[in-house]
């Protein structure tokens, strides 16, 4: 890519894609969709929001696991000081101001950890089912990544020429298929769909891609680079035509995940602040 693109120099990111594929994860593994490493003494996070319209009347809406990462699988993450495990959960309906899940981070130290929670709470049962995972383990593989929609326009102008002939010898697209990582993924550039909306820490740092939680793991179209090696011999005979029952559907979507029109949500941290304060954003088609 230096080579190719030498104006891109220093901008390549590593991003640690997940590759979720449907599994029975232990509390000691990195995971979607939990079971989560909790302690037994600490309450379960609830949601209640009673200003939402879509929110149910009555009890508090316990928060549904999506992502528990430990720093021996992706050591990579910035993790906040003394913690080795950063876990994602969201309430599975609606909320301002994108009409989406808001993601809750806990940072922990596993080893801290005494007496673990057996079970964890049911999700909703009106919970939207789009918004609730289905039990993934991971398995990491880092990929270099360049900036797509994060790259200046002056950098497009620069490009643009090198851009039209690498797709007219090799058939690669560099938005689609050489620039940012579909799929759920730590680091690296978030996986927008619009415009990039960075997050500014209240120290005045802008914050960095900590985690993207995308609807799917490669588009159903265009990307062929990012659908694994291994998977390939399964994606024969895939495309626009073909059934849902075909094995791309469990292959691009293992956790069952729809944010929006394929949106994702992109959660960012600080990594000025050692406390690691997040923000969020959500995008979609
Ligand atoms: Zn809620
Ligand atoms: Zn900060």
């Amino acid at each position: 890519m230096d080579a190719t693109f030498p104006q891109l120099r220093g901008l390549a990111r590593t991003s640690v894609r997940l590759h979720p594929r449907k599994g029975h994860p232990s509390v000691e593994q990195s995971s979607l969709d939990g079971p989560l490493l909790w302690p037994a003494d600490e309450p379960w996070p609830l949601c209640d929001d009673a200003r939402l319209e879509e929110h149910p009347a009555g009890d508090p809406v316990p928060l549904v696991p999506v992502l528990q990462v430990f720093a021996r699988d992706v050591p990579e993450l910035p993790f906040r000081d003394g913690s080795d495990l950063l876990q994602v959960l969201w309430c599975p309906f609606d909320h301002d101001p994108w009409s989406a899940p808001v993601p809750r981070l806990r940072w922990r130290s596993r080893s801290a950890v005494g007496p673990r929670l057996v079970a964890m709470p049911t999700p909703h049962e009106e919970a939207d089912s789009r918004y609730v995972p289905d039990p993934c383990i991971v398995d990491p593989e880092r990929v270099l990544e360049y900036p797509s929609n994060d790259l200046s326009r002056e950098l497009w102008s620069q490009i643009r020429d090198a851009v039209r002939q690498v797709q007219a010898e090799t058939g690669w697209d560099y938005e689609t298929d050489l620039a940012v990582a579909s799929g759920i993924k730590v680091g690296g550039y978030p996986g927008w769909t619009q415009q990039p909306d960075w997050p500014f820490c209240g120290c005045g740092d802008r914050m960095e891609h900590l985690v993207t939680i995308a609807s799917w793991e490669f588009s159903r179209g265009d990307e062929r680079r990012w659908i694994p090696l291994e998977d390939r011999p399964a994606m024969l005979g895939w495309g626009f035509g073909s059934s849902d029952d075909h094995p791309w559907r469990a292959l691009q979507n293992p956790a069952g995940l729809m944010l929006g029109d394929a949106g994702g949500i992109y959660i960012f941290t600080c990594t000025s602040c050692p406390a690691r304060p997040d923000d969020y954003r959500f995008d979609c088609s």
